[in-house]
């Protein structure tokens, strides 16, 4: 594969195979889509390849969309790599036939279809998609739980197929919500799985909400999740502290409204902590810790320690994220990008009144007021690279090498150019 460089300008964007929108609600038999296969599990630069495949038709409670733009998130490098889940084996072992993925979990396009029972969207529509689907019908739903914590609760694009990296996209109706005007479809395409999620965490456990004066850590504050949460900390009057590796990173996270940064290229005690039965080696992964947590109060100005840590990372900072959590603070997390098995050490735990707390996307109200904030203009999608349509390899590639650019990425379909915002 060519050297590709996260901020290189893309030449030209090329458009292959992609034709016209069809008239609106005409549905073709077929569509362009860039397809993973199990014999190209693996890197994901190799994984995806441009295919010509049946056109999804909507069934009761469905809409078909046109795609506009697609979103680019970690969830498609695990697809593509077949691991931890080989998520096409996992859908036939359930009944699937088909032998392929179409992945994105994120869409912004125009509404060309819709199944039975369908009212709340309409042909013509200009709609972006939230990634939670799930069964109506579903017992526990029924008696009132949370949709996305049921245990028919699926990730577009990811665990279910006909995602957004095709020229039509399949979903449950609810999981759209409008188009925030202002926004180009790309930009439009690339804020709602991560902000959504992000949304959740710091709004959705109570009672650790994000309150005024809250002081906030995030990690990987430039990356997808971390420039949503930043800002949705701020709208709340909270106070974010974001971790980020490097100066460049850290200094986009302040732009954000960030409080500053903690550079976590200057430590290294993270992983899993040894054996708390040896005492010289505890001290020192514990004097490293403390250092960190001294430099989150450098931040504030002062000595107060976060009251929510917004987790993903896992493995590599956990231990790190409940030491400097305040006491009666919570831990949130939706991801474990470095790996699963995180040691909590119990005592700061108990003795403290901490609490660890996993949070997995989004509910419809919790997308739709991520949504409301992104229109009112309080969250920016923080767009920041558009890759064409036979990119999506590459831009899942350096998301996976942690090359891809600060902010979000998103993949043109039916958009010609990055700024565009008509139909
Ligand atoms: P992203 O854009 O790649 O951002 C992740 C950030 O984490 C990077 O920018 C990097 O920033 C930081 N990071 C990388 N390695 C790290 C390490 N060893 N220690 C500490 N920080 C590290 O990815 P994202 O879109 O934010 O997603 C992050 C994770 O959350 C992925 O695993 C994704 O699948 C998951 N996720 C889960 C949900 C859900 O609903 N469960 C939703 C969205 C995303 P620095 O190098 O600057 O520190």
């Amino acid at each position: 594969m060519a050297e590709m460089s996260a901020d290189a300008p893309l030449p030209r964007i090329k458009r292959g195979r992609l034709t016209e929108p069809p008239p609106l609600g005409d549905v073709p038999p077929t569509m362009l889509a860039q397809v993973i296969r199990p014999h190209r599990y693996g890197e994901p630069a190799m994984a995806f390849a441009e295919e010509e495949v049946d056109t999804p038709r909507p069934g009761p409670g469905e809409a078909l969309v046109y795609v506009m733009a697609a979103g680019v998130n970690y969830n498609n490098v695990w697809a593509a790599l077949g691991r931890p889940v080989d998520v096409i084996a996992l859908r036939r072992r359930v009944g699937a036939t088909e032998d392929f993925h179409i992945g994105g979990s994120d869409a912004s396009g125009v509404v060309y279809a819709v199944g039975e029972g369908v009212g709340a969207v309409r042909v013509g529509d200009h709609v972006v998609a939230h990634c939670g689907q799930w069964d109506s019908a579903d017992p526990f739903i029924v008696a009132g739980g949370d949709p996305i914590t049921a245990p028919s609760a699926r990730i577009w694009g990811y665990e279910t197929n006909w995602g957004s990296f095709a020229q039509f996209t399949l979903v449950q109706a609810h999981q759209l919500v409008p188009k925030p005007p202002h926004l180009g479809w790309p930009a439009a395409a690339a804020y709602m799985l991560v902000g959504a999620t992000a949304y959740r965490m710091l709004c959705g456990w109570e009672p650790h909400t994000v309150r005024e004066n809250d002081v906030v850590l995030v990690w990987g504050g430039s990356g997808g999740l971390g420039c949503q949460a930043i800002q949705i900390v701020r709208a709340r009057g909270g106070i974010p502290v974001a971790v980020a590796s490097g100066k460049e990173r850290g200094e986009f996270c302040v732009a954000l409204g960030a409080a500053g940064y903690v550079d976590r290229s200057r430590f290294d005690h993270w992983g899993i902590p040894t054996d708390w039965r040896d005492e010289a080696a505890f001290a020192a992964w514990a004097a490293g810790a403390r250092d960190f947590g001294k430099a989150i109060w450098e931040v504030v100005g002062e000595r107060r320690n976060p009251r929510i840590v917004f987790e993903h990372p896992g493995e590599a900072t956990i231990p790190t994220s409940i030491f400097v959590c305040d006491n009666a603070g919570m831990v949130v997390i939706c991801a474990g990008t470095t790996g699963y098995h995180a040691a909590v050490d119990l005592r700061y735990l108990w003795m403290r009144s901490k609490r660890l707390q996993g949070s997995h996307f989004a509910n419809d109200e919790q997308a739709a007021a991520l949504n409301a904030l992104v229109a009112a203009g309080m969250v920016d999608p923080c767009l920041r690279r558009t890759f064409g349509f036979d990119e999506v390899g590459q831009a899942h590639q350096l998301m996976y090498e942690n090359r891809h650019p600060v902010g979000n990425m998103a993949i043109l379909v039916g958009a010609r150019d990055p700024e565009q915002a008509e139909f």
